[in-house]
């Protein structure tokens, strides 16, 4: 079974009545299991589990720190491009956005290496916008031995590719794949999604399938969240998670929780999302799954990253540029994909993981590990 047949088993709306409708005595029972089930998922986003939320984290704490101990994984956003062929509402790079379009040359790259390595990081995470013919394969083969020359680590944002496209990127280099769902209620889906081959909602939803096939070491999960109502994607996103660890259980997985942030267009958010709430979602996460990586971008604010860093995530984004060239060269033209909202170094960063009392790791994966 794919997951896009998984998901056929759900109905949106009876999963958001039956989230909104646990009780008390639900959240106490999945508080009280070793291994929790999706319902007992569902009852620790509900409402009911808000005012349990010192209960959540400091079990959150507790298991994050047996399975990762005190360390804290550090990555940065490397943007190769952002030309985009598809038209998101909540995006910078939409190509009905009227920004400076630009895709790095190998010279341009280098020097983005060069920068990126000064701050220390031995772990990037490649983005593009989704532009198949001009940043697509043809691209990759072109860029990845630089940076793999440079990096330990390489992680992927870039459009949804068929399944030999993987095996070929794997073999390049390309240790994870990120794709998010953005949301999983494919009416909103459609809303969003106005242009381009982003459009097909179940291409996409199959690229998890396509990745776990290829044999990649990581993939990332998430959904974007504000399109929808947050409680109903997100545990849709529980039930991927759990889908991809018993099919493909090689296969190692994280999620992010992205908040929709500024960028061009001013698009306003459906639903916010709380700091509270966004710190009992976390929390729920750990609880259902103790081996998932959890990943906070600079997409939240230094405070709320100070505080919750503790509490589940084992890995933090620093000093990130969401423009292309953003790290060599000082430019103030509109390029980006969104605002960012911590702006501190990676080396002030590290300081403030280190005062925590945690070790700071610059890389996630030795390829010499795997014997490759
Ligand atoms: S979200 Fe991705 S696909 Fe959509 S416009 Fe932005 S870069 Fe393009």
């Amino acid at each position: 079974m794919s997951f896009n047949e998984r998901l056929q088993q759900i109905n949106w709306d009876e999963s958001r009545l039956s989230i909104m409708s646990k009780t008390t005595a639900d959240v106490e029972r999945a508080l009280s299991r070793q291994r929790l089930s999706l319902d007992d998922f569902q009852a620790l986003i509900s409402p009911a589990a808000e005012p349990f939320l010192e209960r959540l984290a400091q079990r959150s704490m507790q298991l994050t720190r047996q399975r990762f101990g005190h360390t804290m994984q550090m990555y940065i956003p490397l943007y190769l491009s952002n030309l985009c062929a598809n038209i998101c509402s909540y995006c910078g790079f939409s190509i009905h956005n009227k920004i400076r379009r630009t895709t790095l040359s190998s010279e341009q790259l280098s020097a983005e290496i060069a920068a990126i390595k000064r701050m220390g990081f031995d772990h990037v995470l490649i983005v593009t916008g989704e532009s198949e013919h001009r940043v697509g394969m043809a691209y990759f083969r072109q860029v990845l031995p630089l940076l793999k020359q440079a990096f330990s680590h390489i992680s992927m944002e870039v459009q949804p590719l068929d399944q030999h496209e993987y095996e070929e990127l794997i073999e390049l280099g390309v240790d994870a794949v990120l794709v998010y769902q953005e949301t999983y209620n494919p009416i909103t889906y459609a809303k969003h999604h106005l242009k381009g081959k982003k459009q097909d909602f179940h291409y996409r939803i199959h690229t998890t399938d396509r990745l776990g096939a290829a044999g990649i070491h990581k993939i990332g999960i998430g959904a974007l969240i504000g399109l929808e109502d947050w409680r109903t994607d997100c545990y849709h996103v529980a039930v991927h998670l759990d889908y991809l660890q018993r099919t493909y259980w090689k296969t190692k997985y994280s999620i992010s929780f992205p908040r929709l942030r500024p960028c061009a267009g001013e698009f306003q958010p459906k639903s916010i999302m709380t700091d509270r709430q966004l710190v009992q979602l976390i929390c729920a996460y750990r609880l259902f799954n103790p081996d998932v990586e959890l990943s906070l971008s600079t997409r939240e604010s230094a405070h709320f990253r100070n505080n919750v860093l503790p509490l589940g995530i084992t890995s933090l984004s620093a000093g990130s540029s969401t423009q292309p060239g953003g790290y060599a060269e000082e430019s103030q033209q509109a390029l980006e994909q969104f605002e960012i909202s911590d702006e501190r170094s990676p080396a002030v960063m590290a300081n403030v993981i280190k005062q925590k009392g945690f070790e700071v790791v610059w890389k996630d994966w030795d390829r010499s590990l795997s014997g490759l």
